[in-house]
């Protein structure tokens, strides 16, 4: 497996038309280390994570994994260089069978040995993907078609993993699983960045956090810090 390797964000930024969605924003991802970016509806989170992986044009910015320069980058080859990416709203393809869903996570690759291997860890993680492998995702409850997005992303054997509010729409003892799921896949030293809502995922999954204001970062610093500060309290609360 290749080495987990630093993210670097810099000078990021997002327009839609006249609107400035992020303004020149910069973080960074340590090897092995779990950030989440936290901040108000509109704070411009989802645009960092879209930009990052060129789903959304960006007016400014470069991107670095290790000392490889990923800034031109396209979205769909950015799987190669070991960022996976879980959207926001699952999209998983409804048509199809849970395990053809995660093989499609797998399509970069010939079928081997290794794709078998790669299902069985998935498989490990989510037991209930296992049981329902022949049923089509759009059968699947909210809960289910999330870990199977998840489990898709996982497939292309990512570094680090990027998630858009994998809580959302989830009853509490789920986002309990999702959090149980992350832990695990940082101990085993995936890198992970994480935009997300409720806080009790927020502060469990991650080490350190970004909070955006207005598309900007606001503040930054561990995640047992800012748990407790007003402000980011506020920016809960006030959801
Ligand atoms: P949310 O939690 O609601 O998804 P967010 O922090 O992820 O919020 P973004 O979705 O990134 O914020 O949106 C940032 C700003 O950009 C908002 O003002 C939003 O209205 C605007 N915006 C987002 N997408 C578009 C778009 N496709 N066209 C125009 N404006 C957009």
């Amino acid at each position: 497996a290749e080495k987990v390797q630093r993210l670097t964000v810099e000078d990021l930024s997002v327009h839609y038309g006249g609107v400035c969605a992020v303004s020149s924003i910069g973080f960074t991802v340590e090897p092995g280390e779990s950030v989440g970016i936290i901040g108000a509806n509109g704070a411009g989170k989802t645009s960092t994570l879209k930009a990052l992986m060129g789903l959304v044009p960006r007016s400014s910015g470069r991107i670095r994994l290790g000392d490889r320069d990923l800034t031109g980058v396209k979205a769909r080859d950015m799987v190669r260089h070991g960022i996976g990416y879980v959207p926001e709203g699952r999209h998983v393809f409804p048509g199809l069978s849970v395990e053809k869903n995660l093989l499609l996570g797998a399509y970069s690759r010939p079928w081997d040995k290794e794709t078998d291997r790669q299902l069985d860890e998935i498989y490990a993680l989510f037991p209930v993907l296992r049981e329902m492998r022949e049923r089509l995702a759009g059968a699947l409850s909210g809960g289910q078609q999330q870990m199977l997005a998840i489990g898709r992303a996982l497939m292309t054997r990512p570094r680090l993993l990027v998630l858009d509010e994998p809580s959302m729409g989830l009853s509490p003892k789920l986002v309990g699983s999702i959090l149980d799921v992350l832990l695990r896949l940082r101990e085993d030293g995936l890198s992970l960045l994480l935009v997300e809502q409720n806080a009790k995922l927020t502060f469990g999954a991650t080490n350190h956090c970004v909070v955006m204001e207005n598309g900007e970062v606001a503040m930054s610093g561990t995640s047992a810090e800012l748990s407790h500060d007003p402000r980011v309290r506020e920016v809960y609360l006030g959801l």
